[in-house]
């Protein structure tokens, strides 16, 4: 079916795109169609669909939808961000070189560095928001360069503009996990990479009550390629979790509004309270690159790290003291989160690795909820107390 869909804006593209009524019954909700295979009329006669690992139309619905935000024409929606990850890994062959950014997902690290390094794919890590790294990591087997921004847990920038030119000229493909914007913020294919991740168990989904991974590009040739390895794989997203994603979407911008509104009065907050050294957000003007964020993305996310004055015992005081905050790992859901990379998010790189990149123990990130603002505010003052 085809939707005009450039002419609508973000949030009616992400409440319709893909998402016409059931041509059966006219159900206005895409159904979730539990089934793994479909009726053939005659041996090679189907209506598109044979088989759920190929094609589920709740899954083809989500991923139509998805692709759509992005500004991209081809999605692929995963049981997980990791096996998106993965699948994308496979693209390359044994030799290959990605050049990534250094502060990255310590999942997507410890997949690069432990999964797919001893088979002969070569990672090489370097602070890409500093002029000229990228040229230095770069050589002539490098197929990838792999982007986080704002990057996790420090929030540093990278301009994707830049980078991708830079890539492109040495024959590279960009890859930009925006799991911590989604699509609402930030569109890297229009910035000019070539492939985007999600883990959507974070904002995409933004309930935390499912995990999810989505690949997104625009390029026909990776595309066919990608469709070949999803399928052959086979690490996709079941229809129940492909539902609960597309469902997810119709509020995404809204959502995205209150995460922003929220973390930027948190951030406001902790900047000026004595217990607090340092707070990292990119919608703060003291965010060493702050006009960047203003420059590439439409707003700052509801992601902020922030550094407390003293040290471990400080640290876990606040921690055990929020009440509305949540102490757990991962982030984009309504509800607030708080944890501490260190020892939670980030315990699986080097200590010396940690150090280099300033995850210390005083340092502490928080996935700012859409719960009442007050209330949020009020939760931290007494932890901080
Ligand atoms: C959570 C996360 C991932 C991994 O996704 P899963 O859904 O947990 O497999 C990748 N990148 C970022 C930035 C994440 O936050």
């Amino acid at each position: 079916m085809q939707w005009p869909e450039e002419q609508f804006g973000f949030e009616t593209r992400a409440i319709h795109a893909g998402q016409a009524p059931d041509p059966a019954t006219g159900a206005v909700i895409t159904p979730v169609y539990m089934t793994s295979t479909y009726a053939h009329t005659s041996p090679g006669e189907h209506k598109g669909y044979e088989y759920s690992r190929s094609h589920n139309p709740t899954r083809s619905a989500f991923e139509t939808c998805v692709a759509n935000l992005e500004g991209a024409r081809y999605g692929f929606a995963f049981a997980s961000g990791c096996v998106g990850a993965t699948t994308l890994i496979h693209l390359l062959k044994q030799g290959d070189h990605v050049v990534c950014c250094d502060d990255m997902y310590g999942g997507t690290y410890r997949l690069f560095e432990q999964v797919f390094r001893p088979k002969g794919i070569t990672f090489s890590y370097a602070d890409l928001s500093v002029d000229g790294a990228l040229e230095a990591q770069l050589n002539d087997r490098t197929r990838f360069v792999w982007l986080e921004s704002p990057s996790n847990p420090l929030m540093k920038l990278v301009d994707i503009t830049r980078l991708s030119q830079i890539a492109h000229a040495a024959g590279a493909r960009v890859v930009v996990d925006n799991t911590f914007l989604s699509p609402y913020f930030q569109k890297p294919i229009e910035l000019g990479a070539d492939l985007v991740l999600h883990s959507t168990t974070k904002y995409i989904n933004g309930h935390s009550d499912l995990i999810g991974g989505v690949v997104v590009t625009d390029d026909q040739d990776l595309g066919e390629r990608l469709s070949f390895l999803h399928n052959t794989i086979g690490g996709i997203q079941g229809a129940m979790d492909a539902y609960l994603c597309l469902r997810s979407l119709k509020t995404l911008a809204v959502r995205m509004q209150a995460h922003q509104t929220n973390a930027m009065a948190v951030a406001t907050y902790l900047q000026d309270h004595p217990a607090v050294d340092r707070v990292i957000y990119p919608g703060l003007a003291s965010h060493p690159q702050y006009d960047l964020a203003c420059r590439q993305t439409t707003g700052h996310g509801g992601m902020l790290s922030c550094y407390l004055k003293g040290d471990l015992a400080q640290a876990r005081h606040f921690l055990e003291k929020v009440r509305i905050f949540t102490l757990a790992e991962s982030l984009g859901g309504v509800e607030s989160l708080v944890e501490h990379p260190a020892i939670m998010t980030h315990a699986s790189l080097p200590a010396e690795v940690k150090l280099k990149l300033g995850i210390n123990d005083s340092l502490i990130r928080m996935s700012v909820g859409i719960e009442t603002q007050a209330d949020l505010l009020a939760d931290l003052d007494q932890a901080l107390s």
